[in-house]
């Protein structure tokens, strides 16, 4: 279907689920600083961080990130398609992380901080 098919008949983009159903309007984002190790979760929200992609008809996220440890600033992306699934993923001086290894990696880097 057409874009502007797809516009006009209301066919918009879907926005990424919602990660927790206590907060319907956030997607969560887990990234680790590639320089500390310090490990972020960042709420990204629905309504106000995701663009439109108006070439492709899906959904788009760019997201400075700095941490309070090291403060090197991180540049994230992610796209999403019109089904709000993630179809591609980049981030500069950092990595993603599910939010498994978040909990364990904040739990670490924690416990460091806390021997020093
Ligand atoms: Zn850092």
């Amino acid at each position: 279907m057409s874009f502007f098919r797809k516009l006009f008949s209301g066919g918009n983009p879907l926005l990424p689920k919602a990660s927790d159903a206590s907060d319907p309007n956030a997607w969560w984002l887990y990234v680790q600083c590639n320089k500390c190790g310090a490990p972020l979760a960042i709420r990204i929200d629905l309504r106000n961080d995701i663009s439109t992609d108006y070439e492709t008809g899906g959904r788009f996220l760019r997201k400075e990130i700095m941490d309070s440890t090291c403060f090197q600033l991180m540049y994230a992306e992610a796209r999403f398609d019109g089904n709000g699934n993630v179809v591609e993923q980049t981030i500069e001086r950092g990595k993603f992380l599910t939010r498994q290894d978040y909990e364990a990696a904040a739990a670490a880097f924690q416990a460091k901080k806390n021997r020093e």
